[in-house]
């Protein structure tokens, strides 16, 4: 089996929720001997989930016509992930919702115009330039769940195959959690997005910034929390372009 064939066969079992993979022993002596010791497998974490020499092309490539979780039954189109392949910031959300599911495109609908807003407007007002196709958008799953519903744990874990080569091919100077969904996803704590918001937590060895989700923003009673998520991106942003 050459490299690239194991590296299949070890994602197909990611796929299928496997954590750990238990080997024998390299040193096992030879197969007579080997009764007792079979018996007390070894665990090895699973090697990284990106490949050496992996991009964006390949991970889509790899998404194919996903089929891996049930999200895909009610899905128009995929969505990947949008802007600049070398954005020092990448903005993660939740999953894809009604409009994004017709253009393949994450945050295009009323909450995407506002976080075009957020991120042009506060960049504007700091005085970094700063357009939205600077900066990478994705999701956490790339399928839009039925009736916009939270994603499932098992979604989240199976798509966050690709998020994490995304975000490991891009390794940006900081991400943005859109969100409980996505900030919790990424660092995995377990408070609100009041808790979490405004603070640096971490992805891998990246830092990550929480802030509210913009589709919580465009509820009227949630005004305030519109000023605290300027408050939130202007850190980010001076963290990343200063
Ligand atoms: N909400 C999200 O979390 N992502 C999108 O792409 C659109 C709405």
């Amino acid at each position: 089996m050459d490299a690239d064939q194991l590296r299949r066969y070890l994602e197909f079992y990611q796929d299928l929720g496997f954590q750990t993979l238990y080997r024998r022993p390299s040193s096992s002596p030879a197969p007579e001997a080997t009764a007792a010791a079979e018996e007390v497998p070894v665990p090895v974490p699973l090697p990284s989930l990106a490949p050496s020499g992996d991009s964006l092309f390949r991970i889509v490539e790899d998404i194919g016509d996903c089929r891996r979780c049930r999200l895909h039954e009610g899905r128009s189109k995929i969505v990947f992930g949008v802007g600049n392949e070398k954005s020092p910031v990448v903005f993660v959300g939740e999953g894809p919702g009604a409009d994004e599911d017709a253009q393949g495109i994450p945050f295009v609908g009323r909450a995407g115009q506002l976080l075009t807003q957020m991120i042009e407007g506060t960049a504007q007002k700091e005085g970094i330039p700063l357009r939205r196709e600077d900066v990478y958008i994705c999701n956490v799953v790339k399928c839009r769940p039925p009736g916009n519903r939270t994603p499932e744990p098992d979604e989240m874990e199976i798509c966050g195959q690709f998020l994490y080569r995304q975000l490991s091919v891009i390794r940006p100077k900081a991400i943005c959690a859109l969100g409980g969904t996505a900030a919790r996803a990424l660092t995995g704590h377990k408070e609100g997005v009041t808790k979490m918001r405004g603070k640096w937590f971490q992805w891998q060895d990246l830092p990550v910034m929480v802030t509210y989700h913009p589709s919580y923003l465009l509820r009227p009673y949630n005004q305030s929390a519109k000023r605290e998520a300027w408050e939130d991106l202007k850190r980010l942003f001076h963290f990343v372009y200063d």
